[in-house]
């Protein structure tokens, strides 16, 4: 039987046996799936060395596990509904015999393109069940996947193609999002001008739009895919061989190409999904992350295939038709599952409440926050207006390192705190430590986010940079895997993520978070949300600069700017007063949700003539609204 933990006290108890058998937990969750052969060591190495391992020996493929084993039980079920960018367009669903016939056909034709065990295969594609049949059929036939964010410019592209050597790229001749048309395959060319190791280009049919083609090299999916035989038997993996490569979104430096595995990945996203989500026979999930991210492998491919789940791939933007997008879609499939960003989420909460109440929400059962701390009002307005009292917040904390989820409520069983992750799952041992590495015990207390045992799911590397690995994670405070992340531990023992330790400010030897300054800022009834960045001052090494979006804009920003030094002043103290404020219509955010502050730390620093690569960027078009803006 799998685990499925259903009360309170369930948790507490099974939580309890994890750390005191932690490799006894994992074994009996690995028992659960398909292995063609059982491993020999439970878990080997350590965060010392760097050198994790789990269930090694084991023979496995991770598409048996997502697609084979469930034909004969629930071969006729939707695996995906697709959603297509505009509401009219062609959806379609796809159940589990179809999806698993479609990555064999997939899968056949990457073999006869010479694509083998262990080559890595690029993947830039558009948000269509194609980009996970390719993802698949990769994985079936024991090739590396690395899916690019299909908004990454060329350059971008190509770093990424270089870092692993991709032997392959399969993209699209173009994609819509919103009113967008992003070229992918002119895109593709430019990149590949740099990219001697891609030897062929599979390209799939998705905008219609004329493109250049270079022969020998190009080839269109659906011709390959016509003729390829519907079986195909998975390559036999070892529990440790490399499943994927993903980079990081960079929010703090250069990517990291982390690598995850065949058999620990599968067993901890499978184990997270299922526990987290409680999601039951019937449901319709839904996560809106882009499958460039770790939340899309997790949380659209990998994780609800591997429960048998139906969940909607979706090709869109929320505000696209309009702001009432993601209400429309829920009420037509009946959602009862929604995981989606707090950036999404504040987004939404700008526009008109009657794109919300225009549509039937009341399938809605869980609600799921990913990829940033959620603030208290957005978390208040999700709760109440989205989920009408009714559904729990599944706050998700964790990383691309991570796998999949480390710390949240487990939906319906842990009681919830507004801006809090609440709990680890259990598997998972945090701690809290203080600059010298020295472990913080009790609870009410602040601290530097690390882990302290390993477990299935975590990166094995980062790719072709094992230096990099080790210095990023293992040497910092050694014996643990550390997160970069600060963290607080209430009295009741829940965590609050607090943001990114590195994100600190130094005004007058005083050393101030960002994060702190932003969440005393965001108290201010007006305040969306606030970005602080320092910028060089003469007279205090660090000034602090605080950019915020606001409610219906601000008339007389003077005295807005005494209003937050008041604020401020009173939370935190005098010294972690704004210097500059700015308002802005929007922040600077990824994709994923990420502010990136180094642009905005260059437009405080009054240096914008080169804003570095932009392109990760949900809207570009910020800067120059940033940079053209008047601070106070
Ligand atoms: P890079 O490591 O290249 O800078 P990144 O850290 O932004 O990129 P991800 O792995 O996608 O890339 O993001 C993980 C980070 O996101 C976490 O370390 C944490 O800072 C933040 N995060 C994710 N989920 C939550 C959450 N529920 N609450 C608070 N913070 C979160
Ligand atoms: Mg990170």
């Amino acid at each position: 039987m799998w685990l499925n933990i259903d009360s309170f006290e369930e948790y507490k108890d099974v939580y309890k046996e994890s750390v005191e058998n932690p490799e006894e937990f994992w074994e009996h969750e690995a028992g659960t799936f398909y292995w063609r052969k059982r491993w020999e060591e439970t878990h080997s190495g350590s965060f010392k060395n760097g050198d994790v391992k789990w269930f090694e020996g084991g023979k496995l493929n991770i598409t048996e596990n997502c697609l084979d084993r469930h034909l004969n039980t629930i071969g006729n079920k939707t695996a995906f509904i697709f959603e297509p960018n505009h509401p009219d367009s062609f959806r379609r669903t796809i159940t589990y015999r179809q999806l698993h016939e479609d990555v064999c056909r997939f899968a056949n034709v990457l073999e006869s393109k010479g694509i083998e065990k262990g080559d890595r295969v690029a993947i830039y594609m558009a948000m269509t069940p194609e980009l996970m049949i390719a993802a698949l059929a990769c994985a079936r036939i024991g090739a590396v996947h690395s899916i690019v964010f299909a908004g990454f410019s060329a350059q971008s592209l190509a770093e990424r193609i270089q870092d692993c050597d991709a032997k392959m790229l399969i993209t699209n001749d173009g994609l819509r999002r919103g009113e967008k048309h992003v070229p992918l395959k002119d895109i593709s060319d430019e990149a590949l001008e740099d990219c001697p190791s891609v030897k062929k280009v599979i390209v799939c049919q998705r905008t219609n739009r004329d493109i250049d083609w270079v022969e020998g090299r190009d080839e269109w999916w659906h011709l390959l895919i016509r003729n390829a035989p519907k079986e195909h038997e998975a390559v036999e993996m070892d529990a440790e061989d490399p499943l994927f490569i993903l980079y990081t979104s960079g929010s703090t430096g250069k990517p990291k190409g982390q690598v995850h595995t065949c058999g620990g990945y599968m067993v901890y996203t499978s184990y997270t999904f299922r526990n987290v989500f409680q999601v039951e026979e019937e449901d319709v999930y839904w996560c809106t992350a882009d499958a460039g991210w770790i939340t899309g492998h997790s949380y659209i491919l990998y994780g609800p295939l591997l429960n048998g789940a139906s969940s909607i791939i979706f090709e869109g933007t929320p505000t696209y038709p309009d702001a009432g997008r993601l209400w429309e879609v829920c009420e037509k499939y009946g959602v009862t599952h929604f995981y989606t960003s707090p950036t999404a989420i504040r987004a939404l909460m700008k526009e008109d409440i009657e794109y919300v109440n225009k549509y039937d929400l009341s399938s809605l059962k869980v609600l799921g926050s990913v990829g940033e701390p959620i603030n208290e009002e957005a978390w208040h307005w999700y709760h109440d207006k989205i989920g009408n009292g009714q559904c729990p917040i599944v706050d998700t904390w964790w990383q691309t390192e991570t796998g999949g989820i480390m710390i949240s409520p487990l939906a319906g069983v842990t009681p919830t705190k507004p801006g809090f992750a609440t709990l680890p799952l259990p598997g998972i041992q945090p701690a809290l430590v203080d600059k010298n590495g020295k472990e913080i015990d009790g609870n009410g207390v602040q601290g530097n986010l690390v882990i302290k045992y390993p477990w299935p799911g975590m990166t094995r590397g980062i790719w072709g940079n094992e230096e990099r690995y080790k210095e990023t994670y293992f040497a910092d405070y050694p014996g643990y895997y550390f997160t970069g992340d600060g963290c607080r531990r209430d009295e009741d023992g829940y965590y609050r993520i607090t943001g990114r330790v590195d994100d600190v400010l130094n005004v007058s030897g005083h050393r101030l978070g960002t994060a702190e300054i932003e969440n005393a800022i965001d108290e201010h009834p007006k305040v969306i949300e606030a970005a602080i960045v320092g910028y060089p001052h003469d007279v205090k090494g660090e000034g602090i600069f605080a950019f915020m979006t606001c409610d219906n804009g601000v008339s007389e920003p003077e005295d807005f700017k005494k209003e937050i030094h008041d604020l401020v002043s009173k939370i935190i103290s005098p010294i972690a007063k704004p210097d500059k404020i700015q308002i802005v219509d929007g922040l600077p955010k990824t994709r994923s949700g990420k502010i990136m502050r180094r642009i905005l730390r260059n437009v405080a620093a009054g240096e914008t003539d080169d804003m570095g690569d932009t392109s990760t960027l949900l809207d570009p078009s910020v800067v120059d609204e940033i940079i053209a803006g008047k601070a106070y």
